[in-house]
């Protein structure tokens, strides 16, 4: 069967003789489930991953005897594409949703905020606060599209519709310890996007948010399961294979050079974040990055095994001066089966890769992190951690800032042989799993409409071709979050 033949028919395990050559680079949740989808559309996909296993940022790691989250990860209950995965993967009947409790801490207070009995009740904001607050959170969930919102610095909305009092206890401070400090160049869009996420995450009649996981293992479980299922159909899944950079042929990309040789495919897609993208670019394509964001966050996170539980709630709203942006026990969501009945908290700071805190000593970042921790849980002592470890990430997520046009990044940059995906294209979606997979399964289809070979009675039929020009319009409109 010709490989036009099988495109948009999903037939798994079919491999075709004469089907397109696909390199996907990176196997974080994008690359792999990137590399299923094309393999279901019938393309012979080749997936190269520098790390020894699959996962990336969503990956897990040995912490003391347990197999843990390098980074928390749950799934909110509108992520329809996660849940759609993990029923596709076999794993649906392992992943739980949980209640969870959400805590405020504003002037060394905490305050439970989950449901409009808290909210009303809210101690740090006045009245007329807490009807401002009331009133914007309602606009942003009416709020249909966005684009009004493109060009509005967010304090300058957030200071329109909430007021001085709202911006100054709550907004400034959360926005503060998110972006490190550095917020003006945000667009209003941004606190749309999030706002409109975490509604998701709560039922309706005004209860607090639902988070699930898929129990042990979380985004990892779902990340190695579409590899399996990747490998099943015929997908090469080389681990261990760091590319370093791609092979140009005139000015078309043939390939990438992978351990010291080069391997041709009719389109190689690289999944990596454009600081780590500049790496494989030929300096003819550097040209390509200018549509991109031009600052990233990282992530440095205190990780602390306890004894027992510290706080009542999922996550942490920190509205006072703090070393780390949250605290989130994750044990409410994940549980503790697989960790002997001890409970994990995660304490990420958001920050600049160049922050004192990634070159910070592992002892300093816990002495902080905890004295704060201390602070939101009286009665937390260091008898509570059996275990801590600090786990850095540099590269996380672009901050899209105001007056950058256009806002994402073409996935078809107008090279032939190349395709460009990756976190920084999912605006004005958060990044989380579901915007990633969203991604991955566009791509896919997009991907395999340009390689599909001509209709039969073309002159060149039966001759996969690969695409020659830029991004369609259509590919560019990111949907709205959910
Ligand atoms: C602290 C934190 C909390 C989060 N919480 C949630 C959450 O609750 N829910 C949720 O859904 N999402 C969450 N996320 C987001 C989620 O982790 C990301 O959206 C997702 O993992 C991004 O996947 P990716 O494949 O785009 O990128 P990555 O995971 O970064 O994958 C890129 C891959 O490329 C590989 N690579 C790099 N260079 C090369 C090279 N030269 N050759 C070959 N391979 C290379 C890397 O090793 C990596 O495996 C969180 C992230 C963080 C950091």
């Amino acid at each position: 069967m010709r490989y036009g033949a099988l495109r948009g028919t999903r037939q798994d395990g079919a491999r075709q003789d004469g089907a397109p050559r696909i390199g996907v680079v990176g196997a974080g949740i994008l690359g792999t489930v990137l590399a299923l989808r094309l393999a279901q559309g019938g393309a012979k996909v080749t997936l190269l991953e520098r790390a020894p296993t699959p996962g990336g940022l969503a990956g897990s790691m040995d912490f003391e005897g347990h197999r843990v989250d390098r980074f928390y990860h749950v799934v909110v209950p509108s992520d329809e594409r996660m849940i759609a995965l993990a029923r596709e993967l076999g794993l649906a009947a392992e992943l739980h949703f949980t209640p969870v409790g959400v805590g405020f801490f504003v002037d060394g207070q905490m305050h439970p905020f989950n449901g409009l009995g808290d909210f009303l009740r809210f101690p740090p904001l006045s009245p007329a606060g807490r009807a401002r607050l009331a009133w914007f959170v309602l606009q942003c969930q009416l709020r249909k599209g966005y684009s009004s919102l493109e060009q509005l610095p967010l304090e300058h909305w957030l200071k329109r519709h909430c007021g001085d009092e709202v911006v100054r206890r709550i907004w400034r401070p959360l926005l503060d310890s998110r972006f490190d400090s550095e917020h003006a160049e945000l667009p209003a869009t941004y606190l749309w996007a999030r706002t409109n996420r975490m509604r998701s995450a709560r039922g309706g009649g005004g209860g607090g948010e639902r988070m699930g996981a898929i129990a042990g293992g979380g985004h990892e479980r779902l990340v190695l399961a579409a590899a399996r299922k990747a490998r099943e159909l015929g997908v090469q899944i080389r681990l261990g294979a760091g590319v370093e950079g791609l092979v140009l042929e005139g000015a078309d990309v043939a390939g990438v050079r992978v351990d010291g040789a080069e391997e041709r495919f009719d389109l190689t897609i690289p999944t990596l974040q454009p600081p780590a993208l500049r790496r494989l670019l030929p300096p003819a394509l550097h040209n390509l990055l200018d549509a991109y964001p031009s600052r990233y966050l990282g992530v440095v996170c205190l990780i602390l095994k306890l004894r027992r539980s510290l706080l009542p709630y999922y996550s942490v709203n920190i509205c006072d001066a703090t070393p780390m942006t949250t605290v989130v026990e994750t044990s409410h969501v994940v549980g503790t089966a697989h960790t002997d009945g001890l409970r994990l908290a995660y304490l990420p700071k958001y920050c600049d890769p160049g922050a004192p805190e990634f070159s910070e000593d592992d002892e300093s970042i816990y002495r902080r992190f905890t004295a704060m921790l201390a602070r939101l849980a009286p009665g937390f002592t260091h008898d509570d951690v059996v275990a801590w470890t600090v786990q850095r990430a540099p590269l996380v997520e672009p901050v899209h800032a105001l007056g950058h046009h256009p806002r994402t990044a073409p996935l078809w940059p107008g090279v032939e042989g190349l395709g460009l995906a990756s976190a920084s294209q999912v605006y004005p979606r958060l990044l989380n799993g579901e915007s990633i997979v969203e991604l991955a399964e566009r791509v896919a289809a997009q991907a395999l409409e340009r390689v599909r070979p001509p209709a039969p009675d073309s002159a060149h039929a039966g001759a996969p071709r690969r695409s020659t020009a830029g991004d369609p319009a259509p590919a560019q409109r990111a949907p709205a979050p959910r």
